[in-house]
């Protein structure tokens, strides 16, 4: 049987706890996970380093060899076919998401043919966290630890 890879694309700064609740559910039928954090190195715009991102998640999954960190530079859809990965999976959160994911997704098989993009509903308790509120928050200094499966 082929083996189920699921790529789970995007900006990730910072990968939080909501995140990470998506991986651990889509492991559940998926045979690998691959995040893929989009990445320009042309443009240094993140607010956490990239070679730290990829150490802070690879270290939270130092367990479980079904997931691998990335980074890629390209469309996702090419780069799913390039990785034999024939699903994306995306989180959830609420109608807002729905909207911009619902366009992303039939594009990225008009791309892509083959490729399913798989969506799970964020869980309640996650369903509030948010990157970029991490961020400003933690610019000002606050502990934003609560929400990342690591410390920052
Ligand atoms: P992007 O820039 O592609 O939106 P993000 O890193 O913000 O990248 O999100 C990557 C994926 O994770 C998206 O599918 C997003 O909906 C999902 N996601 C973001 N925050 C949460 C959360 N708190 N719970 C579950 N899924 C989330």
């Amino acid at each position: 049987m082929t083996k189920k890879i699921a790529l789970f694309p995007g900006s990730f700064d910072p990968f939080t706890k909501g995140h990470e609740d998506i991986v651990l559910r889509g492991l559940k039928f998926f045979d690998e996970i691959v995040i893929a954090i989009g990445y320009n190195s042309k443009k240094q715009n993140r607010y956490v380093p990239i070679e730290k991102m990829i150490r802070l998640i690879e270290e939270s999954f130092s367990t479980d060899p079904r997931v691998r960190v990335i980074t890629y530079n390209e469309l996702t859809a090419s780069l799913a076919k390039r990785m034999n990965a024939a699903y994306l999976l995306r989180g959830l959160r609420n109608t807002t998401d729905f909207e911009f994911e619902n366009s992303v997704s039939q594009m990225n098989r008009y791309l892509y043919k083959e490729l399913e993009t798989v969506f799970l509903i964020t869980s309640p308790a996650y369903a509030g966290i948010n990157s970029s509120i991490i961020r400003e928050v933690h610019k000002y200094g606050a502990n934003v630890n609560e929400f990342l499966p690591y410390e920052l």
